[in-house]
């Protein structure tokens, strides 16, 4: 330890995190809470739980310099001292190589050697894994808090945090000297908390350990985050305590907190809940799914405006097969997390059930309706065709003598048979109106809609049909009974059927 010390007491260290970067969907690590212990006094991760596990008395052993005196990848040795903490927790000694850490490091810096972000780092993490590990999750920590802090320390084995540095970081280390505020400079550091007690916290870096007090953590950090690793899976990483859950919970919200700008809409509810399928071989989980659907909702503005969020979503869970999921009714809610998050465990569709949700959803599926559209499009050619030809078919009828009323009949007759063609071409008409297409309730409500506007326009389009047929029945007999006056070509209507009113004066004037 001495000689290493020594040496790099010739060295200069090198610094590369970069200033905090804030994601709005990172989980908060005071969300859990609730089921975390209170913390001890005071606790050393290494001490109690790495080196007698790994037969190891020193840090050096265990955390290497990994390279941090040629390059500025603090961001990744810490992250390397982590998995090495992790693994020792479990017994398991393992340790990145100083030529992996480096390489990792130029990977993500884009070959460039100018320190990363704490956040890329964490999130490459959980995504890729570093050491060959991915973490399943991690968790914001209100760094001010040193309750929060200390309870990290204990739960997960350590902190990943990141501080300003102070000028006298480096010549502290190299003497040995416990760090202490001081004046700030415009560098930035990455290192990995494993101990607290009253007086401060001792963390992982330039392959030693090195103390800090509180004060020091108050002035100079100004990031740390928990990290839930795989290693939680081993009952011995955590005796007593219910970890399951939490890194459930944790899971269900990394999943959504940290993806690549996916999942912000509904962010805030997920964190409550998980949907799992129960059916086959093995449950899986279909929250993805369901908040395809959700989402849907929320952002379309006229499906949020009806207020209708519909209470249960189903969803294909597998090829053909379906599961009804209940909706928390306050799953758009923006308030924080609650601690009790709940699972929503699918109720599998039968198959009546499920060939009648089949038929349902057709009602919404977006090819449908574009055939629908196409339908309409055929169906107002067809009726506008009908129309001229029945319009064509009365004026047609030129061995007829045209009375005055006849004339009016006609016309008549012709207006109420455009009218009812009128109304039936609007009852016909599809709505544009957005669905989501997993919500039953939503769609029985588009269907009821549609039903509605349908018949508010059939009604009277039968009945100007009706009408039409029988006015038009009266033409001939309005013809008959004002017969006389339509032969005396002086008796010119004041007004009448204009398309019609030309051609019959000269008819008239001839005769
Ligand atoms: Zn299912």
């Amino acid at each position: 330890m001495a000689a290493l010390r020594a040496a790099a007491a010739q060295a200069t260290m090198r610094f590369g995190k970069k200033p905090p970067h804030a994601d709005y969907r990172t989980l908060r690590f005071r969300t859990y809470l609730g089921t975390l212990p209170a913390p001890p006094a005071a606790y050393d991760v290494l001490a109690t739980r790495v080196y007698p596990r790994l037969g190891v008395t020193n840090a050096a052993e265990l955390f290497p310099m990994d390279g941090n005196l040629d390059y500025g990848d603090c961001t990744i040795a810490a992250a390397a001292h982590a998995g090495t903490t992790f693994c020792g927790m479990v017994g398991e000694r393992k340790i990145m190589p100083e030529a992996a850490v480096t390489a990792l490091y130029l990977q993500l810096g884009n070959n460039q050697d100018e320190g990363l972000v704490e956040l890329d780092v964490l999130n490459y993490w959980r995504k890729s894994g570093i050491g060959g590990e991915t973490i399943f999750a991690f968790a914001k920590i209100d760094h001010k808090n040193h309750e929060h802090v200390k309870q990290a320390i204990c739960t997960f084995g350590g902190v990943y945090l990141g501080f300003q540095v102070q000028e006298n970081c480096q010549a502290d280390f190299k003497a040995g000297k416990t760090w202490v505020p001081g004046p700030l400079t415009e560098d930035g550091h990455a290192v990995f908390a494993t101990a607290y007690d009253a007086a401060g916290v001792t963390v992982l870096t330039w392959g030693n350990t090195q103390r800090a007090t509180w004060d020091w953590w108050d002035d100079c950090v100004d990031e740390a985050n928990a990290v839930l690793p795989q290693q939680a899976d081993d009952p011995a990483f955590a005796p007593g305590f219910a970890l399951d859950d939490l890194r459930r919970d944790l899971a269900g919200v990394a999943s959504d907190a940290v993806q690549d700008g996916t999942a912000a809409a509904s962010a805030p509810s997920r964190r409550k809940y998980r949907y799992t399928c129960p059916a086959g071989p093995a449950p899986i989980d279909v929250t993805d799914a369901v908040y395809d659907a959700a989402r849907e909702v929320i952002v379309q503005p006229m499906a949020a405006a009806t207020s209708a969020v519909e209470n249960t979503l189903i969803v294909e869970c597998r090829e053909g097969h379906y599961c009804s999921y209940r909706m928390p009714p306050d799953r758009d809610a923006d308030g924080p997390p609650a601690n009790d998050a709940v699972e929503q465990i699918g109720a599998p569709l039968g198959t009546k059930a499920a060939a009648d949700w089949d038929a349902l959803r057709a009602f919404a599926d977006p090819v449908k309706g574009i055939e629908r559209v196409d339908k309409f499009t055929m169906f107002l050619w067809g009726g506008g065709a009908t129309l001229a030809t029945v319009a064509a078919g009365f004026g047609a009828s030129s061995g007829m003598t045209w009375s005055h009323a006849g004339r009016w009949t006609f016309a008549v007759a012709v207006a109420l048979m455009g009218l009812s063609m009128t109304c039936a071409l609007l009852a016909m008409t599809p709505i544009w109106k957005i669905v989501n297409p997993n919500s039953p309730d939503l769609i029985r409500a588009a269907i009821t809609t549609t039903q509605r506007y349908r018949r508010s326009w059939l009604i009277p389009s039968v009945l100007c049909f009706a009408l039409a047929l029988v006015v038009a029945s009266l033409v001939q007999l309005a013809n008959q009974r004002s017969a006389p006056p339509s032969i005396s070509p002086s008796v010119s209507p004041r007004s009448g059927p204009g398309a019609t009113r030309p051609a019959d004066s000269t008819k008239s004037g001839r005769t």
